[in-house]
């Protein structure tokens, strides 16, 4: 039978004009011309798709929001390929606001799930520059970070249940919204940060938290990533986990911001090396954030780690913050000339990761612009870099995989990780399987064929 006629009108497009969103990477590096695009409503649906492509041996690629960051979504060079793509799967199932829980499928918006915690006196944690348009599908398949890990944990934390439809249809009923099952292994973790490639996640129950009452942000000046630690940590002392987020943005990460947005407002007066965002959140009014905040900041400048600092006044001096932040994240993907990266090291490695890429970086193309930027709470610096201003973009892009593999390399030296929140994909497939040990590829590859021996779910990503 042929995979038109099982499906409800509007389920497969394959005209070219219908198509064409869906078969391009957000970045516009991977292009593929997939035979046609699905787009079920149900889990049913997600079901007879994967029934039909397994016994026709199709491969199939999911895909969200298409706004991760390593091409997983597109089916590169694969032209039998069907991207399934959840957009059409956006209904909320349940919101229980006494159980701390709501049931959403998998084409749900993450702004979407958060404004909806939010209508419910609730808050999903869940927060990063791509949230306008990635799907929970899509945060759940990348296991995605983002800027409340300190505090929350990634998506893996923020998960209770999920539905499967597995690479041969059968569907995976795992919607439980419970805090203990110790009931064999937790399956549902094989399917998070799987990037596609063993099945279809059509659903998943979400922990919710308490809204946050009270909050303190900080955009504060310093010379280097040592003393950004030196105040995480100092933070940390006087309110523990209620730090929430503390970000690092380099000189040329700030300056790429203020040339693509113009009109924004710069709160320094002058520009520094490095700016911090930090900020703590609480859900009891009676927790003195403000106190600690200025207290910790007047010990980083009596002992010289701070140069300038503001703390928000208000929400929209705080969104401010948030887009310095934000917007030179989303400058650099606009940039296709602007090299990108996702490492992670240990959190006290990070003023060694910094100082050993900047000075590779010179030493590999004199000139260039080193733009680190990110969680440095986490360990996780978006080590980027920019051409030199007199170069053109082609011979910038020719540079690329030795200023690549000298990030990686010097990740993997200091204890880290060459993908640190946006996956695998396509695109970091080769840096995987340079630091992985043969047992851990094997592990992979064993999970790998007992689940989808055919092959079907993804192929080409991450293995
Ligand atoms: C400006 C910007 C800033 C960003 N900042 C961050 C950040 O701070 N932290 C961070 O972690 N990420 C960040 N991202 C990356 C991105 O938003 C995340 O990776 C996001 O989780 C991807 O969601 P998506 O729905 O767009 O997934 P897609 O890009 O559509 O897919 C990602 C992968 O998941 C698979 N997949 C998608 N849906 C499903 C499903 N239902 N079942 C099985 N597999 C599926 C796809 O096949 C693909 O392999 C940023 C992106 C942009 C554009």
């Amino acid at each position: 039978m042929e995979l038109k006629t099982l499906l409800d009108d509007g389920v497969y497009l394959t005209e070219a004009a219908d198509i064409a969103k869906y078969r391009v990477d957000i970045v516009g590096d991977i292009e593929s011309t997939p035979r046609g695009v699905m787009r079920p409503r149900t889990t049913e649906e997600v079901s007879k798709i994967m029934a039909w492509c397994h016994t026709n041996n199709v491969p199939v690629i999911p895909q969200g929001g298409n706004t991760g960051l390593c091409g997983g979504c597109i089916p590169k060079d694969l032209d039998s390929a069907v991207i399934l793509s959840t957009d059409r799967m956006n209904q909320v199932r349940d919101l229980d606001v006494l159980g701390n829980t709501i049931t959403v499928e998998a084409g749900c918006v993450l702004a979407d799930v958060q404004k909806l915690a939010l209508d419910a006196n609730r808050f999903f944690p869940v927060t990063h520059g791509g949230q306008g348009s990635a799907q929970i599908g899509g945060n759940l398949s990348t296991n995605s970070g983002g800027n409340n890990v300190l505090k929350y944990g990634t998506t893996r934390a923020q998960v209770l249940g999920l539905e499967v439809v597995l690479p041969d249809g059968r569907i995976w009923n795992g919607l439980r919204a419970l805090h203990k099952d110790t009931a064999g292994n937790d399956l549902k973790q094989i399917f998070i940060g799987a990037e596609g490639t063993l099945g279809i996640i059509t659903a998943a129950v979400l922990k919710l938290r308490p809204q946050a009452v009270s909050r303190e942000t900080a955009l504060v000046a310093i010379k280097e990533p040592a003393d950004a630690l030196w105040l995480l940590r100092k933070l940390q002392d006087y309110v523990g986990e209620t730090v929430s987020s503390f970000e690092l943005m380099s000189k040329n990460a700030v300056d790429t911001y203020f040339s693509f947005k113009p009109e924004a407002r710069n709160p320094f007066n002058e520009s520094h090396p490095y700016l911090c965002i930090m900020e703590a959140e609480s859900p009891s009014k009676f927790f003195d954030l403000r106190g600690a905040f200025e207290a910790a900041l007047e010990e980083a400048f009596n002992e010289g780690k701070a140069i300038n600092a503001v703390i928000a006044e208000a929400d929209q001096h705080r969104m401010d913050f948030w887009a310095i932040r934000e917007g030179m994240a989303v400058a650099m993907v606009e940039d296709e000339s602007c090299l990108k990266s996702d490492t992670s090291v240990p959190v006290a490695q990070i003023a060694e990761f910094v100082a050993k890429t900047t000075a590779e970086f010179e030493r590999l193309v004199p000139g260039m612009r080193a733009t680190p930027l990110g969680h440095i709470g986490d360990g996780n610096i978006h080590f980027n870099g920019q051409r030199p201003f007199d170069m053109d973009k082609q011979t910038f892009i020719s540079h690329w995989d030795k200023l690549k593999n000298a990030v990686e390399d010097i990740s993997v030296e200091l204890g880290g990780s060459v993908c640190a929140e946006h996956g695998v994909g396509r695109i970091k497939k080769k840096a995987v399987a340079r630091v992985k040990s043969d047992v851990e590829m094997d592990l992979f590859w064993t999970l790998k064929k007992a689940l989808d021996p055919d092959g079907i779910c993804n192929p080409g990503a991450v293995l």
